[in-house]
């Protein structure tokens, strides 16, 4: 049961007189479920691999198909509407809402996922409680840690509690205490059910996944 199923991807940029051909000739499955690491050194082109895959931007040539939906179908907010539908994404640096609380980013997040006024509270609430911070409901991203920080940045990504999530270096940021917070909620996500893809330079990440993709010089190596 293949989530995504990518054939063939190539992805240029065109920077002034320069092309950077960061990504050729990338085929890849990832199974519904399934724990998966995209490994490689830095600039060989996992976070180009990982925004093709969720629909963030479009591949100069080859096919990402998720769940059967050829994303080449798609208009953008076509592509906007699948992944608000099917992924969460986590980056490396949180991307918190400075002035709000813990709760109350959580709270906007669900407001543009449509979730009823009236339910956004407790939808928030629950998510807390679900990556271990309901004591810290209304803590501003300055009073948390780094590893709390992204904790709520993952308890976001759940909020309509998608399918796939795909992270790009959730603990690239993080001390060594905090990045084993945030590898045990993403082994407790994928024992939920839901299908993890993470970019990471973490080898004890990499050592639980269940499918290690190793991306150098923009292609797959064996
Ligand atoms: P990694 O995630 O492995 O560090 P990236 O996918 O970020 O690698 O980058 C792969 C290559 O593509 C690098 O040479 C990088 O400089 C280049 N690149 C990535 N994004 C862009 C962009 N938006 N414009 C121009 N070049 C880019
Ligand atoms: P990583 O931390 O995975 O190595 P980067 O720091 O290379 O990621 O890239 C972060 C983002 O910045 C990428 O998603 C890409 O869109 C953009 N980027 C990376 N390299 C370039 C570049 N050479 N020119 C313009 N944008 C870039």
């Amino acid at each position: 049961n293949v989530i995504i199923k990518a054939s063939d991807l190539a992805k240029s940029y065109e920077t002034g007189a320069v092309t950077t051909h960061a990504l050729r000739g990338v085929s890849l499955e990832i199974e519904k479920g399934s724990f998966t690491a995209i490994v490689g050194p830095s600039g060989h082109g996992k976070s180009t691999l990982m925004h093709l895959l969720g629909g963030l931007d479009r591949p100069s040539a080859g096919s990402v198909f998720i769940e059967g939906t050829d994303l080449r179908g798609l208009d953008n907010s076509g592509l906007a509407r699948l992944r608000g539908e099917k992924i969460g994404f986590v980056f490396q640096f949180f991307n918190l809402l400075q002035g709000l609380s813990a709760k109350e980013n959580i709270e906007v997040a669900a407001m543009l996922a449509g979730v009823p006024e009236k339910d956004q509270g407790a939808r928030a609430l629950a998510l807390l409680a679900q990556v271990g911070l309901a004591d810290k409901a209304g803590s501003k991203p300055s009073q948390l840690s780094g590893g709390q920080q992204q904790r709520v940045a993952i308890a976001r990504a759940l909020v309509n509690d998608p399918a796939l999530l795909l992270m790009d270096e959730p603990t690239g940021n993080l001390d060594s205490a905090s990045e084993a917070e945030v590898l045990e909620i993403l082994r407790k996500l994928h024992v939920q059910g839901k299908t993890v893809v993470v970019v990471t330079h973490n080898n004890e990440i990499a050592q639980k996944a269940e499918q290690v993709i190793c991306v150098r010089d923009g292609r797959i190596a064996a």
